[in-house]
């Protein structure tokens, strides 16, 4: 039935509307892109779908997007024939936020205008961005497969409520009618409009249809005519030397659906035995979504140019998961399924070439661009942390790109890295030395420290929640082992002037002690295992070790915070 209901928005759509509008205003035009992009993503999910049922296409394979102005009733309307809305997506997608990450995402709202639209610009503006520029929004949409009857029609003015209603629509797909505030008659200017798809649009691949602009007084008979406005080329499939920077920013834009411009990217074609094109980006910040475990891949796969599934997970290993991009491969079939990718031959050598192509491109920036490199680890340090744990292969590639916090710095910025250590480590230095703890404080005033501190033994101070996996999974860094001073023993005796005591010594220093020993054993009973004489201190009476084979003190607090 057709009957129209009018429902209200979720509470976070209201509030995103009403923070978009004010704070985004003085970068309405993007609303453009917004729009193009749902229409893009539209005509690939329709792709994807047809490829186990062709029937969706309906006889009309020839995907594209149209933009058209009606001056007279002052609206702006962006077309498409890709997958379209049921009644049902329409009332999912355009009244609610699914998103991972909204949560997150309004608590960190201040209510500083020029903060929050940086956040809502990371967030992804998306469809509400209509109405920046729009008093009143129109979608008229029908499912890919469903029968003319399918057709929705869903109306708001932007401020509490969205009416829904089923009509008839021929047309696959969606087209989105904007009713133009006062004052932003500019937008129904084709060549204004032009610009800005010029601007944010020109690598759709899809063509962008509009009227031809008749030039002046006999322009009627050519009215209906339309001519596309896009380049509509892949951009990773041009050689690199006809790609400007701000293309490639551009571009990152869209396959990231961020705001900001990238931090670095790697664009590669691989020829030979495979043959596959890869363009690949650091964001400059974390998304929303970066710690959650359904958070989004962001590597596109495509195959010959077209569009096959976004959010390939086989394409990149879970620590790399902050990079954005897309893979284009020649050897894979057109109609490959997620299934498939998991135990493809191709798609493994196309990851294993692709994480190397992102590990040197850290490597690269760590040298050269410090300062960028810093901002990436700030960024996504924690995140590739995870890695040594995750990828064997590339431990060592991974270490070299670890920094950390230490006692040499002696402040809690991760700046420092092995290769740094490494060239600080005195003579006979054996070991990397570091201690976790809960917070830099707690590291840096470790008791466990005080030997090394006088021997001016340089110590990583470790305060992530992900160290104590980091530190399970790195053995050694070029021959040098880590060890922990919380467990064990310290074994700096083979540091030059090292423990003044051999095996000797420490015995008679037990003997001599061993009332105080004894007593102190008596006093802890059975929660200690030992009580010592010890070398590790130099002006704290005790401290509290782990055996070397025991877990870390650190990581059964974290267990027991988790209940186990
Ligand atoms: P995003 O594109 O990041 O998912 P948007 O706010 O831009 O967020 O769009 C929300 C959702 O609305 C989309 O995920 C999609 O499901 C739906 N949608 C928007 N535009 C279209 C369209 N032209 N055709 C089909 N679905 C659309
Ligand atoms: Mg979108």
């Amino acid at each position: 039935d057709a009957h129209k209901e009018t429902l209200g928005f979720q509470a976070e759509v209201k509030q995103l509307l009403n923070l978009m509008i004010h704070s985004l205003y003085s970068n309405k035009e993007i609303f453009l892109r917004e729009l193009v992009s749902n229409a893009s993503d539209a005509c690939d999910k329709l792709r994807f779908e047809a490829l186990a049922d062709d029937a969706l296409y309906e006889g009309d394979r020839e995907l594209n997007i149209r933009v058209d102005l009606d001056p007279g009733a002052r609206t702006v309307t962006v077309s498409d024939n890709g997958i379209g809305m049921s009644r049902q997506e329409a009332m999912d997608n355009l009244g609610t936020i699914a998103k991972s990450g909204t949560r997150q995402f309004f608590e960190s709202l201040t209510g500083d205008q020029a903060r929050d639209a940086h956040l809502i610009g990371q967030f992804g503006v998306g469809f509400y961005s209509s109405f920046i520029v729009a008093d009143r929004v129109t979608v008229e949409t029908r499912r890919a497969g469903l029968g003319p009857e399918h057709g929705v029609r869903w109306e708001s003015d932007g401020t509490g409520e969205y009416s829904l209603e089923t009509v008839e629509r021929a047309a696959r797909g969606t087209s989105v009618t904007l009713h133009l505030r006062e004052g932003e008659d500019e937008l129904l200017d084709g060549w204004r409009l032009r610009g800005i798809l010029g601007k944010y649009s020109d690598h759709i691949t899809l063509p962008i249809l509009m009227a031809k602009e008749s030039s002046g007084e006999e322009g009627e008979e050519g009215a209906a005519e339309t001519e596309q406005v896009n380049r509509a080329t892949a951009l990773w499939a041009l050689p690199k030397a006809d790609i400007g920077e701000e293309e490639y920013k551009t571009f990152y834009k869209h396959v990231a659906h961020d705001f900001e411009d990238p931090l670095a990217w790697t664009h590669n074609r691989v020829e030979g035995r495979l043959e596959y094109t890869s363009l690949l980006y650091l964001p400059s910040r974390p998304p929303f979504d970066l710690w959650d475990r359904d958070a989004r891949h962001g590597v596109k796969l495509y195959v010959q140019r077209v569009f096959i599934m976004d959010d390939a997970e086989q394409l990149m290993p879970r620590y790399l998961r902050f990079v954005r991009g897309v893979i284009d491969s020649n050897d894979l079939p057109l109609n490959v399924s997620r299934e498939i990718l998991q135990s493809s031959k191709v798609i493994d050598s196309i990851r294993a070439g692709s994480v190397k192509k992102v590990l040197g491109l850290l490597e690269d920036l760590a040298e050269k661009q410090p300062e960028d490199y810093s901002r990436f680890w700030t960024a996504f340090g924690q995140v590739l942390k995870e890695g040594p744990g995750e990828d064997f292969a590339n431990r060592e590639a991974i270490a070299r790109l670890l920094r950390f916090a230490s006692t040499h710095t002696d402040s809690p910025e991760q700046t420092v890295a092995l290769a740094d250590y490494l060239g600080r480590m005195k003579e006979g230095q054996e070991h990397i030395y570091y201690i976790i703890a809960d917070s830099f404080a707690a590291a840096r005033n470790s008791p466990h420290l005080e030997r090394l501190r006088e021997k001016g033994v340089e110590a990583l101070l470790l305060t992530d929640r992900v160290d104590e996996w980091l530190m399970g999974h790195l053995m050694e860094f070029e021959g040098k082992s880590f060890r922990s001073v919380t467990q064990g023993e310290l074994g700096l005796e083979t540091i030059d002037g090292g423990e003044e005591q051999g095996e000797e010594g420490k015995k008679a220093d037990q003997e001599a002690h061993k009332a105080l020993l004894e007593r102190v054993q008596k006093v802890f009973g059975e929660s200690v295992r030992e009580v010592r004489v010890s070398g590790r201190l130099a002006t704290s009476p005790a401290c509290l070790v782990r055996g070397a084979d025991e877990m870390s003190a650190h990581l059964e607090r974290m267990l027991r915070a988790a209940g186990q």
